[in-house]
């Protein structure tokens, strides 16, 4: 019989199985603080547990722990590390150092539903959610693990289309009986899902980052077909019911693609849709890939769309491409991972 995993359980599902294994209610605490902050990979490193009690936890339970399965490097110094998950499905997870930060970029699906036609992680699919074990797994078993100071949640996946999951791992990262990390240190990315959104927004105070692309409902509709039945603007009227002028930020994700969304009309709606809200836009140079007919800008256009943005009183900044040279687009690896089979 398989194990269940404990790692990845929150106080409360920790509270739940010692309740099951009739446990006193204190070993709860005492599980969480072997498992998020003594880092142990065996029940039998729980020193303050009883035997019996370490024995009745064994008899159901695992730590639940695994490596990556391979790892490309880039020259940057960025590393993508391939995982397997739901038995037989692979996900990407980057490592991305920059001076006295080193950020890991979860994955929070295998495959995807969204069906952005710039991603390839998109065209794979949905192939299943992944438990907070698989989300926190990305994290704890990154051999770079003692060195990562921030967290987004752009991988493979809309990680609000796995909100329960990807509250619960928000959860163990900011709590003071998990990892205790402030909500400053991470992000969570996503397309915009407007059944979900306010829930995250609520419930935790992690920062946002929506992908928008292009300001244009039609054009924005082809790029990200989510669009939809979750439309930009009704996404931009939850945003705008929080306060983001204090701790908490929101930034907007704009791939520039040359001779689609790069005009002086993008800049002028993208001014007018955003008025209001304090925020900041992130444009990402799109890299090209084999089979996609998208163009790549040059530098020095996506320099001139960002300062055009400024001039309009957006902060506005350009996010330098990490690890070309290893597949930056996020996707790659699982993809040819998936074809070996
Ligand atoms: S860009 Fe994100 S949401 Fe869109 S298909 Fe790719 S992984 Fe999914």
């Amino acid at each position: 019989m398989q194990k269940e995993k404990l790692y990845g359980k929150t106080l409360n599902e920790l509270i739940v199985v010692t309740r099951r294994i009739r446990l006193p209610g204190f070993a709860a605490k005492q599980i969480a603080d072997w498992l998020y902050k003594k880092e142990i990979i065996s029940i039998d490193e729980m020193t303050n547990l009883s035997k019996k009690m370490r024995e009745l936890l064994s008899n159901d339970y695992e730590i639940g722990l695994s490596s990556p399965v391979s790892v490309a490097e880039s020259l940057d110094g960025t590393k993508k590390y391939l995982f397997k998950v739901l038995n037989d499905k692979y996900i990407e997870t980057a490592y991305i150092p920059d001076k006295e930060r080193a950020t890991i970029c979860v994955s929070s699906q295998a495959g995807c539903k969204m069906g952005c036609v710039f991603c390839l992680t998109g065209k794979q699919g949905f192939q299943g959610n992944l438990s907070s074990n698989e989300i926190l797994n990305q994290f704890r078993c990154l051999p770079e693990f003692r060195k990562i100071t921030n967290m987004v949640f752009m991988g493979m996946g809309e990680p609000l289309d796995n909100i329960t999951e990807v509250m619960k791992s928000l959860d163990i990262m900011t709590s003071e009986w998990g990892y205790g990390w402030s909500p400053a240190r991470i992000t969570v990315s996503t397309v915009g899902l407007k059944n979900t959104i306010k829930e995250f927004l609520e419930k935790s105070r992690c920062h946002l980052a929506v992908s928008l692309h292009s300001p244009f409902d039609e054009e924005r509709r082809k790029l990200m077909p989510v669009q939809g039945t979750n439309s930009i603007r009704e996404v931009l009227d939850i945003i705008r019911g929080f306060d983001f002028t204090k701790q908490r930020r929101v930034s907007f994700e704009y791939i520039l693609f040359q001779g689609m969304n790069d005009t002086s009309r993008h800049i002028k709606e993208l001014a007018r849709i955003l008025n209001g809200i304090k925020c900041r836009v992130n444009i990402i140079r799109f890299h090209h890939y084999t089979g996609s007919d998208l163009r790549s800008p040059d530098i020095g256009a996506v320099i001139d769309f960002k300062e055009a943005l400024n001039a309009k009183g957006i902060l506005t900044t350009i996010r330098t491409s990490r690890g070309v040279d290893i597949g930056a687009p996020c996707g790659l690896l699982s993809t040819a991972e998936l074809n070996k089979k």
